[in-house]
């Protein structure tokens, strides 16, 4: 049996730490959920700088990159509630579940991350447990309150994706990607509506990534076991890297979203 001194010290996340979930605008409050899983890049004091020069937690691989910016212009364009994770995905992945191998990655783009590569079965759990799950429940709490309140639910995830890989040298030349896997209803429709009002962009459904359930967790857990409308949305980072392309893009986004949302009420 711990003792209470144990078991504090056996916490990841001590009080100066970041609470990992933030919320813009009251749970509930519209029928589209907005999420944020790559917001953030905080890292909490017990694991350092992960090992790696701060620089590199400037990059994509440490968050999405002008995605927060955009999903807090959506939710006030919508008056939408939108939940942001405030830790670095090189902490944990929000967007994985635990067993996939890259939820406490190791290497990303060609930087490795000395911290992850050692990581304990225990820290790792550790990980999940007081960042990724606490984000989870937020979620999970708020679509089940309003299916006990009668209301519609629609699940929207804000993500941005880098135009150059590192590693690779891949290059993405579209602006906008809409992805889904099981259930294509929402993704399809906003890209009809977002095309009609956006001829000047190039949107692709299910690139640059597709959505699995080894690869995602958010879509699969609370989208498709719910069985209501979700998509998740990548943005080009380098369109939203400043406050001008963010605004930009939430103008662009919010309108089509709106609608394509409102064409599927009944349904969610
Ligand atoms: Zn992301």
């Amino acid at each position: 049996m711990l003792s209470f001194a144990d078991r504090t010290e056996q916490k990841l996340l001590q009080p100066t730490d970041p609470d990992p979930v933030e919320w813009v605008n009251e749970p509930g409050r519209s029928e589209i959920l907005l999420v944020c899983e790559h917001a953030g890049r905080a890292v909490p004091a017990a694991l350092g700088d992960l090992g790696i020069a701060p620089e590199e937690m400037d990059r994509h691989i440490a968050y999405d990159v002008g995605a927060e910016g955009l999903a807090r212009g959506l939710a006030e364009r919508l008056g939408a509630p939108l939940v942001l994770q405030r830790y670095s995905r090189l902490v944990i992945d929000c967007n994985r579940p635990l067993e996939a191998l890259d939820c406490v990655i190791g290497e990303s783009d060609g930087t490795v991350v000395p911290v992850n590569g050692d990581v304990s079965e225990g820290d790792r759990r550790r990980r999940f447990d007081e960042i990724h799950q606490p984000f989870h429940r937020a979620i999970n709490d708020t679509l089940d309150q309003r299916q006990i309140d009668g209301k519609p639910r629609f699940l929207v995830t804000v993500h941005s994706f880098t135009p150059v890989m590192r590693a690779t040298g891949a290059v993405r030349d579209f602006e906008l990607g809409l992805l889904y896997n099981l259930d294509a209803r929402l993704a399809e429709r906003l890209a009809e509506t977002f095309s009609a009002a956006n001829p000047d962009v190039t949107v692709k459904l299910n690139q640059p990534y597709v959505v699995d359930d080894q690869s995602d967790y958010t879509i699969p857990q609370h989208g498709e076991r719910r069985g209501i409308p979700h998509v998740l949305i990548e943005v080009r980072n380098d369109l939203i890297n400043d406050d001008r392309g963010q605004q930009e893009w939430a103008d662009r986004l919010a309108g089509p979203l709106r609608l394509a949302v409102d064409s599927l009420e009944g349904n969610a």
